[in-house]
């Protein structure tokens, strides 16, 4: 009912600004009426549309209606910040059926504070004292085609990693200075199954990690890797959850996630700390959380199609130019996008230069050239993160900039 409320909204204040006051550097923003205060104008910030997935450098997604209201409703009171931490989390958990559950600053933060979990416990000394506890390091194992650039993560607790391939050398790899495993979800290639990869660490005791950061959609797997066996999972925030960009998910283990806590602010000193989480951002992410969980998964996903297909048409007006439904197979960004063909010949212009004039244009549009399997690049139009207004936008640019390369 809100969002609609608000989506009406926006539609009103458009027509009252014009179309052209609706398209000029905003983005499509419509919010501009007179004597409002423009931050992205005072401060010359290019707003930009994202015709892509969800980026950290593009800041993410935007925050729903709803968790707007969860800041802004909660801002003009304190809280103990331990009490709020418990009763989000006591939620959270709730909601992902799982034993205990924190919001911590992005999946990146919960990787950090799952280690230091895993390597502290509730230890007070350990924990004043990590990363630089004496003895010899600490050790987690990952699949070798798993290392990726997070895992920096896991070895800022002053974790060691060591490297695996194949459930038998797995096995061999645990010691008594294994404290935890990881496993990157969305890697492209697994010598180990994600069903033996826990039996293997319940064997040896050891905590096991699922970083499943961006791989929502779809819903089920909020809830898939808890129910595997994996002892801690997170999830980024502020990717396709809607959440505040800085927040993230860390759920599982009861006994884990206290340990992780003791890791976090608002305790003064451990490692944690720098990653401190605000109170607007809990209510936020719990808000984003619990709006994610009830929305209409398939209709929301048949509205993807129905924008592939409203710009499928204006595009395919340009002679030679073609499009289809591209669906990556996950896990992550699991989600339709337009995948758009041409002749060269005809339309002289590459992908890569199509992306380039939108990204320079006005408003600015961010989209993605992916490749065929024949390794051909192709101009990719994301439309998940696209507000309903900016649909016909990003289709009569690109139909625009094809034509006049045609
Ligand atoms: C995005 C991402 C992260 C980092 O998540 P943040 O929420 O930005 O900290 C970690 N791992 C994977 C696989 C990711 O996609």
């Amino acid at each position: 009912m809100k969002r609609r409320a608000v989506i009406k909204n926006i539609g009103l204040l458009s027509i009252s600004g014009g179309v052209a006051g609706a398209l000029a550097p905003t983005a499509g923003r419509t919010e501009t009426q007179p004597g409002k205060r423009d931050l992205f104008k005072e401060l010359g910030v290019t707003p930009v549309i994202n015709a892509g997935v969800t980026m950290t450098f593009l800041s993410g997604s935007l925050m729903l209606p709803e968790v707007m209201e969860a800041i802004n409703s909660t801002a003009h009171d304190f809280a103990n910040m331990y009490e709020l931490q418990d009763k989000v989390g006591a939620k959270i958990a709730e909601m992902l059926h799982c034993e205990a559950a924190m919001v911590t600053s992005g999946a990146a933060c919960a990787m950090v504070l799952g280690t230091a979990a895993a390597i502290t416990g509730k230890n007070p000394e350990k924990i004043k004292m990590i990363p630089n506890l004496p003895g010899p390091r600490v050790e987690v194992i990952m699949q070798k085609t798993h290392r990726y650039l997070f895992d920096q993560a896991i070895t800022t607790t002053g974790a060691r990693i060591v490297e695996v391939e194949g459930p038998d050398e797995m096995d061999k790899a645990f010691n008594t200075n294994t404290v935890m495993t990881l496993y990157f979800n969305a890697a492209e290639k697994s010598s180990v199954t994600r069903e033996e990869f826990v039996a293997l660490s319940k064997k040896h005791n050891v905590p096991s990690f699922m970083d499943a950061a961006a791989d929502v959609p779809p819903v089920e797997n909020l809830f898939a890797y808890q129910k595997i066996g994996f002892d801690l999972v997170t999830f980024s925030g502020g990717k396709m959850i809607r959440g505040p960009q800085s927040a993230g998910l860390l759920f599982g283990r009861k006994d884990l996630i206290e340990a992780a806590k003791l890791n976090h602010s608002p305790h003064e000193a451990p490692i944690g700390r720098p990653m401190k989480v605000n109170k607007e951002e809990m209510f936020g992410m719990y808000a984003a959380l619990k709006t994610y969980l009830e929305r209409d998964h398939e209709k929301e996903w048949q509205d993807w199609l129905n924008r592939i297909k409203q710009i499928k048409l204006t595009v395919e007006t340009v002679p030679g130019v073609t499009g289809e439904t591209h669906i990556e197979s996950g896990p992550a960004n699991a989600f339709p996008s337009l995948d758009l063909n041409w002749d060269e010949q005809c339309v002289k212009i590459s992908p890569g230069e199509v992306q380039a004039a939108l990204k320079n244009g006005t408003p600015s549009i961010v989209a993605n050239v992916g490749r065929t399997q024949d390794g051909k690049p192709r101009l990719r139009v994301g439309v998940v993160l696209l507000k309903p207004e900016h649909v016909a936008i990003v289709a009569k640019r690109v139909r625009d900039i094809l034509k006049k390369a045609g």
